[in-house]
């Protein structure tokens, strides 16, 4: 630490080999948690490797869900696990693409800021890579910080960011960075084997452009014999405690213990010269752990969306019901239920049995009314409910159809010509014409209504969520609704959009204009979520007393 009480930050970088989808995030979220445990500030960020400036404008088919921040960037849904696993919130600093590099020095060379001078990959790409690598570092906040670098070591695209991670190894020294590479060690069954060629390959094309690994994490079906370790050491060019086990786990939550084991932190700090010889207490996360995997209950839950194929586009979704789960100590098994493909005819047997269901966000037309179908029967059937966004937006609109009688009631994202617009483009909308970080994004603040569920729930009256829309209820029906029963719980007090609404009558209804699942975190589950799957575990008690004493009077 300097002498202001500043920070001087240390630099991890993660890269990855052989493949992709081996779970950087995860190792570096992992490692982040240990250092975390052990007093040290640490952030993570990521470096894309994709021409998008930023994943707001992607299909979720293509990265999955985009995870927003507090300050409004729409980013990779890796950041997602950095907050879940650090508690700690990240920024738009945390999420830099190709695309946004590009952007920024092309947007310099029109200025004219560089003088006439010939724009090139090196020196001006890299120094641009390189200055974005240590901005949260230079805050003085971090005592480490850790880049995962996203893509493939060998992939063309991701070469300037391997030179910028080279250049500022050799910049800022041995003791202040250190990279960490992530492969697989393939087991191949014929033969009986752990196979290490690829990861020898993999550290090659490293070391070709110009960086040697400092630790290598091996993702593994099978425990690595210490041979095997030896001679990824000795073909690798590391120390063997250098060469990391990384087990394939039941749980994304059993990595940071895996990791524990393995003293990835105390390796990692060993090479970074800081010298800590502290126990880490990982007991809370131990216990979460338990919890989550010692369940005393299960309750099922549909997931109504038209992303379903790609568990991935609902992410945060599903850890924050791991979250929920682990707090009620039950598992929330997750039916995948396609919008596209519930209708009025199957909706019983395709929602009777639930015992909650969840409404997604999503956009556009398709599969909308197998939403609204799922809204009309859990409302009637008394299923607990939740709808977020899009799933709000879908109750006001099945409310206003079958409780208010407008049958023609709609989202003008949907439908221009409808006489009951109930979910409306919101005013500032209207003028805008670009796609890309346009909506409205990031955190509101909201008040609770006093008397409501959603103020019981939180246990306080002013609340701050994030957002991701650019429809919103149409206040102009807000006194219809209300007269006919349903309520809005939560304003937000400067623009009194509608960020709440709730049916009082109704065992658990609620549908919210923002995200709670971007918050919801080890450490701080969402209480929303904790509350509705709360409601489903009741639900689902009831139903089998109900049918307990229908046996017996059978
Ligand atoms: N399409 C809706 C809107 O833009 C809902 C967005 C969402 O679910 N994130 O308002």
């Amino acid at each position: 630490m300097a002498a202001n009480g500043q920070k001087t930050a240390k630099y991890i970088f993660v890269t990855g080999g052989v493949t992709s989808s081996l779970g950087k995030g995860i190792v570096a979220s992992s490692l982040a948690k240990l250092l975390q445990s052990r007093g040290l500030s640490v952030t993570i960020q990521k470096f894309d490797p994709y021409l998008n400036v930023d994943p707001g404008t992607l299909n979720p088919y293509e990265h999955g869900e985009c995870y927003v921040t507090d300050d409004g960037a729409e980013t990779d849904l890796d950041l997602g696990h950095y907050e879940r696993f650090l508690n700690v919130r990240t920024s738009q600093a945390n999420n830099v693409t190709t695309g946004r590099i590009y952007y920024d020095v092309i947007m310099r060379e029109r200025r004219g800021d560089f003088l006439g001078r010939t724009v090139q990959v090196i020196p001006h790409i890299t120094d641009e890579l390189k200055s974005k690598m240590r901005l949260l570092g230079e805050t003085g906040d971090y005592d480490i910080v850790i880049t995962e670098i996203g893509g493939c070591v060998g992939d063309i695209e991701s070469l300037p960011f391997l030179e910028a991670v080279r250049q500022l190894k050799f910049e800022l020294g041995e003791n202040d960075t250190l990279v960490i590479h992530l492969t697989l060690i393939p087991y191949l069954s014929s033969a009986g084997e752990l196979k290490t060629k690829p990861t020898q390959h993999s550290v090659r094309m490293l070391q070709e452009s110009g960086i040697q690994p400092d630790i290598i994490v091996c993702r593994t079906e099978h425990p690595l014999p210490q041979e095997i370790r030896r001679k990824i050491a000795l073909f690798c060019n590391v120390q063997p405690a250098s060469v990391i086990e990384a087990m394939d786990a039941s749980t994304i939550y059993d990595v940071p213990l895996l990791m524990q084991k393995e003293r990835l932190d105390q390796r990692a700090l060993y090479m970074l010269d800081i010298y800590d010889d502290k126990d880490v207490d990982m007991q809370s996360w131990i216990d979460f752990v338990d919890r989550l995997k010692n369940p005393k209950s299960v309750v099922k839950i549909g997931l109504v969306g038209k992303y379903v194929e790609l568990h991935d586009a609902y992410k945060s979704i599903i850890e924050s019901f791991i979250h929920a789960g682990a707090v009620n100590e039950c598992k929330v098994q997750i039916e995948w239920i396609h919008s596209e493909h519930l209708t009025v005819e199957n909706a019983a047997e395709k929602i009777g049995e639930l015992d909650g269901v969840l409404v997604a966000p999503g956009f556009g037309e398709r599969g909308i009314d197998g939403k609204i179908e799922a809204v009309r029967y859990a409302r009637e059937n008394n299923i607990p409910f939740f709808g977020i966004c899009l799933g709000m937006q879908m109750a006001v609109i099945e409310y206003a159809r079958n409780v208010l009688g407008w049958a023609d009631a709609h989202s003008s994202e949907m439908s221009q010509e409808t006489a009951h617009a109930v979910i409306n483009m919101m005013e500032e909308q209207k003028k805008i014409t670009d796609k890309g970080g346009t909506m409205r994004l990031g955190s509101y603040g909201c008040e609770l209504k006093k008397g409501t569920l959603a103020r019981q729930i939180y246990g306080q009256n002013h609340i701050s969520e994030r957002h991701r829309h650019r429809y919103e209820f149409n206040s102009v029906y807000k006194e219809d609704f209300e007269k006919a029963g349903m309520v809005a719980s939560g304003i937000n007090p400067d623009s009194k959009l509608v960020e709440i609404i709730e049916l009082p009558t109704h065992p658990y209804f609620i549908g919210v204009q923002y995200h709670p699942e971007l918050k919801s975190t080890v450490e701080m589950p969402h209480p929303l979520f904790v509350h509705f799957v709360k409601a489903a575990l009741e639900n689902a008690r009831q139903k089998y007393d109900m049918g307990q004493l229908l046996e017996a009077q059978n």
